[in-house]
């Protein structure tokens, strides 16, 4: 990790840890990020309990990054903004907010206002039943048919091959526990999908229904494109079943041409009549064709772990820091 910013540093008098630290990640969300203040610290002062918000902007080429400066001016006491030098991705983004929170209990959540800050609180209150991981379910998603449907099958998949249980992976508002966070922020993946790692590491996860909006302004920053490349991480990263799933029909391929071949020489050596029918039913070239469907298929997971072993052992900085806007917690007198 390469804090190679300077960090603008305000005197204050030493204050204690927040008990919430809520980490957002912002890329290109100038429309959006006045109404986003607007609700988001009076719904966080309304809680009464001391909070920190950790805004990373992931190198938007807007105005965001001015926005978040000014509002940093504004409310210095509970804002912290980390400046990306370049566009990094969103789950990059709230890892560098994970490093720095100082929290008990983390929350993330989107810019965009899709996720209402007003149901931090839910969360919260699932936590103080003894959970260290809550999840978000969004009820009625303000999102396009195919993206449900699209995420509805994906997540049937992923329940399938990983071990992680998620209603609804694509729902960032989510309460983690200081432990869980440490943990992921512990972790030297490079590209990764922060719910379902956080979830590998909980011991009580919990989900709770939030609402969902609209997004308030601009535009969603998936293409669809980015979508399926999200979800072979979620699947790659998180499993080998694939990989194995492979052999498997590897071998059921090899016993079944065996059998095959066993009944057509058969059929061939002693019950000539027969040979019509196994010749109508038996069409080597669009079986051949399946076959070599299947295998470059195969082929290609395996270039996705060997792809997520080649980003691994290169180990770049996941993500470099231009500055770190912050009050000195210590306050003065201590640097
Ligand atoms: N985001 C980010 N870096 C990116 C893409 C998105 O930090 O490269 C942020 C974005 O500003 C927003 C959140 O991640 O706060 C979710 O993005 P978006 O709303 O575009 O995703 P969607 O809701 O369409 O899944
Ligand atoms: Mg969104």
């Amino acid at each position: 990790m390469s804090d190679t910013g300077t960090a603008i540093r305000e005197s204050a008098p030493a204050a204690p840890d927040p008990v919430l630290s809520v980490v957002i990640p912002v890329y290109n969300e100038e429309a959006g990020l006045p109404a986003l203040f607007a609700r988001l610290y009076a719904a966080l002062d309304a809680l009464r309990t001391s909070y920190e918000i950790i805004f990373v902007n992931d190198g938007s080429t807007d105005r965001s990054a001015a926005l978040l400066r000014e509002q940093f001016q504004r409310r210095p006491d509970v804002t912290r903004v980390v400046l990306f030098g370049a566009n990094c991705g969103q789950h990059m983004a709230i890892i560098a907010g994970f490093e720095r929170c100082r929290g008990e209990r983390v929350v993330t959540l989107d810019a965009d206002l899709q996720n209402p800050p007003e149901e931090i609180g839910k969360l919260l209150a699932v936590m103080d039943a003894g959970h260290d991981y809550v999840g978000g379910v969004r009820r009625e998603r303000e999102d396009s048919w195919w993206r449900r449907a699209a995420s509805r099958a994906m997540n049937r998949l992923r329940e399938r091959l990983t071990r992680i249980r998620m209603t609804d992976q694509g729902c960032m508002l989510r309460a983690y526990s200081r432990d869980i966070v440490a943990a992921v922020a512990a972790s030297r993946e490079v590209s990764t999908f922060i719910p379902a790692l956080a979830y590998t590491y909980a011991g009580a996860p919990a989900e709770v229904e939030v609402a969902h909006e609209e997004r308030a302004a601009g535009e969603s920053k998936y293409s669809l494109y980015q979508l399926i490349r999200l979800n072979f991480d979620l699947v790659t990263g998180f499993s080998l079943v694939p990989l194995q799933l492979f052999s498997m029909f590897g071998m059921l391929v090899s016993a079944l041409s065996l059998a095959t071949y066993l009944v057509v020489i058969g059929y061939r050596l002693f019950f000539a009549e027969w040979r019509g029918a196994a010749n109508a039913l038996w069409d080597r070239d669009i079986l051949t064709f399946f076959l070599i469907g299947v295998v470059l298929f195969g082929l290609g997971l395996i270039g996705e772990y060997v792809g997520r072993i080649y980003q691994q052992v290169r180990a770049r900085p996941r993500y470099t820091v231009q500055a770190i806007l912050e009050r000195d917690p210590r306050g003065p007198g201590e640097r």
